[in-house]
């Protein structure tokens, strides 16, 4: 097993900063010091630069069908594209297909990511047919490795469930140490504005927006907060987007219910105003629920640095805007959802983050390494620069600069939701298990050398 010393640079974890040498001795880190002599295989100077865990994305959809296509990032390009930003673990979500047992759908995964890999990777299980069978096989997924479930509250036909099916799944989970996601918008509302739009001949981008106001979203955070409640199943809102959703959020975890939220990087730096882009361009910007007003973002900021939202993701699921997006050029609701941004999460939330002085450099780590570990059963084996841990380490240069653009990044898609954006603060070096997988714009990483992490059950 080879050995690595990266010399000189500063350690930044969610609770500390300081200045050390650490050494790595195979896939862990084995020591951590001011001066470390010790010879190794490999030397790395980091003066001058930070040491941040390897980012962890909980939210991304590689390689999944939705609406007649498939989103256009695999197990390969999709690791590529998170690897150059510093990510180096991944949870995706597995989709139950109706009738299917749990394991047959995990199985469907394994065999997209098994042999693409190059980054860490788990499965949240997306259920979507809750029945006798189901119900029995639900407590033995963390045996499988998989601790978290998530419910779809929208999508209205395809992957909604009801009241029903969403508490007693959340009943069992909550008994399993399962952790319970969802996707948290009123679907049956949701369904009736789009077909009244659409009746009224409007059919452009905007109106995937204005079809999913955000009382949507807070009525149906609000109603899976008391389900949580009502379930004794601690809960994690997915892409929360709006002040009143998080405001429903602040009040459940006020009333001492085990409740989490997640935002994603969009929501941050993307408006309706960008729906309203001229023609159909508004399509790159379509995700579910949908990008918000300048408010909005404001109120994601103040609530990640508070501490009321726990995690950044991106919700990563990318699809062409020739040939995919334009399956939706006569109908917004058959533009497939999704934003492409696995790539861009790391460096996005650092120069508008902590450049800007909304969150520190230990928050912008909390948020994008450690909770991300700690909620869904990884920490301390990573989301922690620590004695022990994985050595998933990035080298950060904060000088660094670049112009965001869909000619130069990674990812199997034709456009960047940053496209143009001149930022500061970028990965130099990113290490996955002690293997250096980009080296200053090199990518060295083997197609399935990435590993499935077996997660533990959750105790929140
Ligand atoms: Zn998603």
């Amino acid at each position: 097993m080879a050995t690595t010393l990266i010399k000189n640079g500063t350690i930044v974890n969610s609770g500390e900063t300081y200045k050390a040498d650490v050494l790595i001795d195979g896939e862990r880190i084995s020591r951590i010091g001011s001066t470390l002599s010790r010879k190794a295989d490999n030397v790395v100077d980091a003066r001058g630069q930070y040491l941040v865990p390897g980012g962890i994305d909980v939210h991304t959809h590689l390689a999944m069908p939705f609406g007649g296509t498939v989103s256009s990032d695999d197990f390969y390009t999709g690791h590529k594209g998170a690897a150059f930003g510093g990510t180096t673990t991944h949870i995706d979500f597995c989709i139950q297909s109706k009738g299917e047992s749990f394991e047959k759908s995990l199985k469907t995964w394994h065999d997209k990511a098994d042999d693409k890999a190059c980054i860490d990777y788990g499965f949240h299980m997306a259920i979507t047919d809750l029945n006798a069978k189901t119900m029995e096989e639900l407590p033995k997924l963390p045996s499988m490795g998989v601790t978290s479930i998530k419910l779809f509250m929208a999508y209205k036909g395809v992957l909604q469930v009801d009241d029903d099916t969403l508490f007693q799944a959340m009943r069992i989970a909550g008994k399993s140490g399962i952790l319970s996601m969802v996707h948290a918008e009123n679907g049956d509302v949701i369904d009736t504005l789009v077909s009244e739009a659409l009746e009224a001949g409007n059919t452009s981008p905007a109106w995937h927006g204005r079809t999913r106001p955000h009382l949507c979203e807070a009525e149906a955070t609000g109603r899976a907060i008391a389900m949580s409640g009502l379930a004794d199943a601690p809960l994690y809102v997915v892409h929360m987007t709006c002040e009143s959703a998080v405001d429903q959020l602040r009040l459940g975890q006020k009333q001492g219910l085990k409740v989490y939220g997640e935002t994603c990087t969009q929501y941050f730096m993307t408006s309706q105003a960008d729906l309203e882009r001229p023609g159909f361009e508004g399509a790159k910007y379509v995700c579910s629920p949908p990008i918000r007003t300048k408010h909005d973002q404001e109120a994601l900021w103040k609530a990640v640095a508070d501490g009321t939202l726990a995690v950044i993701s991106t919700d990563h699921c990318p699809f062409n805007f020739k040939g995919q997006k334009d399956l939706g050029k006569d109908d917004f609701s058959k533009i497939p959802n999704g934003m492409p941004g696995i790539e861009d999460r790391m460096y996005m939330t650092y120069d508008r983050g902590v450049r800007k002085e909304k969150i520190s450099m230990n928050k912008w780590v909390e948020l994008n390494c450690t909770n991300p570990a700690k909620l869904f059963g990884l920490y301390p084996r990573k989301g922690t620069i620590t004695v022990g841990s994985d050595a998933d380490i990035v080298l950060w240069d904060t000088k660094a600069t670049k112009t965001v653009s869909a000619k130069t990044h990674h990812m199997n898609i034709d456009y960047n939701t940053y496209e143009g954006k001149r930022i500061r603060g970028l990965p130099t070096k990113t290490f996955r298990r002690g293997h250096l997988i980009v080296d200053d714009g090199e990518f060295l990483a083997e197609a399935g050398s990435g590993r499935f992490l077996r997660r533990e059950r959750v105790k929140l």
